[in-house]
C-alpha cells in the first residue's frame, strides 16, 4: 500500500513536470502552423526542427540526397563502467538517404531512418532539406481535429475521413510535400 501510494505520487510529480515543459516548449515555438496539431506533436516536431540543422547535406542526383551528422554517431557511456563497456561499442556512421518519390500528381520525400513512417512526423532529415514545415507533412492522426471531430456527423469528419484514406493509399511513399516546397528544395542553395 505504502508502495503504491509513494509510486502514484512520484508518476503524478514525473507527468506534471513533463506536462509543463511540453507547455513551455509549445507555447514558444515559432512554429507558423503550431495550433493545427496536437501538444505532444508540436513538442516533437520542434525539437526535430531545431536538430535539423546538426545535419550536413549533399544532392548526390537529381532527386536523392544524403544526409549525415557524424558527430552525434559516438561511443555511449555508462555510469560506473569499470570494464570500460562503452568503448567497446562499435560505432557505425550513419549516413541516410533521402529520395524524392513521384505517384500521380503528388510529390513525396522519403527518408530512410523511417521516422514518418513509423510515427506520422517528418524528421530532422527532411526537414534538413525542406526547411519547413508544411501542414500536410503532418499525419492527421496528429492534427487536433482528428480527435475532436473524427466519426461525427459532419463535413468536417468526412474530409479528415477522405484525408486519412489517401494517406493510406500512399502509404510508404514518405512524407508529402507541394510542388512549391519541391522546387525549393531542389534549387541551391538549400534552405
Ligand atoms: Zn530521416
Amino acid at each position: 500500500m505504502m508502495i503504491t501510494d509513494t509510486t502514484n505520487n512520484r508518476c503524478d510529480q514525473i507527468f506534471l513536470r513533463s506536462h509543463r515543459e511540453e507547455q513551455y516548449a509549445v507555447i514558444s515555438s515559432k512554429l507558423p502552423n503550431k495550433k493545427l496539431f496536437t501538444r505532444k506533436c508540436v513538442y516533437i516536431l520542434n525539437d526535430l526542427y531545431d536538430c535539423r540543422n546538426a545535419y550536413h547535406i549533399a544532392r548526390d542526383a537529381f532527386e536523392s540526397w544524403i544526409v549525415w551528422n557524424f558527430h552525434s554517431d559516438i561511443c555511449p557511456k555508462f555510469d560506473n563502467d569499470l570494464l570500460m563497456l562503452g568503448k567497446k561499442f562499435p560505432v557505425f556512421r550513419n549516413v541516410y538517404c533521402v529520395m524524392l518519390k513521384k505517384k500521380n500528381t503528388h510529390n513525396f520525400l522519403q527518408c530512410d531512418c523511417l521516422l514518418y513512417e513509423r510515427c506520422g512526423i517528418p524528421c530532422s532529415h527532411i526537414l534538413r532539406i525542406t526547411d519547413k514545415i508544411e501542414d500536410n507533412m503532418v499525419k492527421i492522426q496528429h492534427w487536433k481535429v482528428y480527435a475532436t471531430h473524427f466519426g461525427d456527423d459532419s463535413e468536417l469528419s468526412r474530409k479528415i475521413m477522405d484525408a486519412r484514406s489517401l494517406q493510406q493509399c500512399n502509404e510508404g511513399n514518405g512524407v508529402p510535400i507541394t510542388n512549391t516546397l519541391l522546387s525549393r528544395c531542389l534549387t541551391p542553395p538549400f534552405g
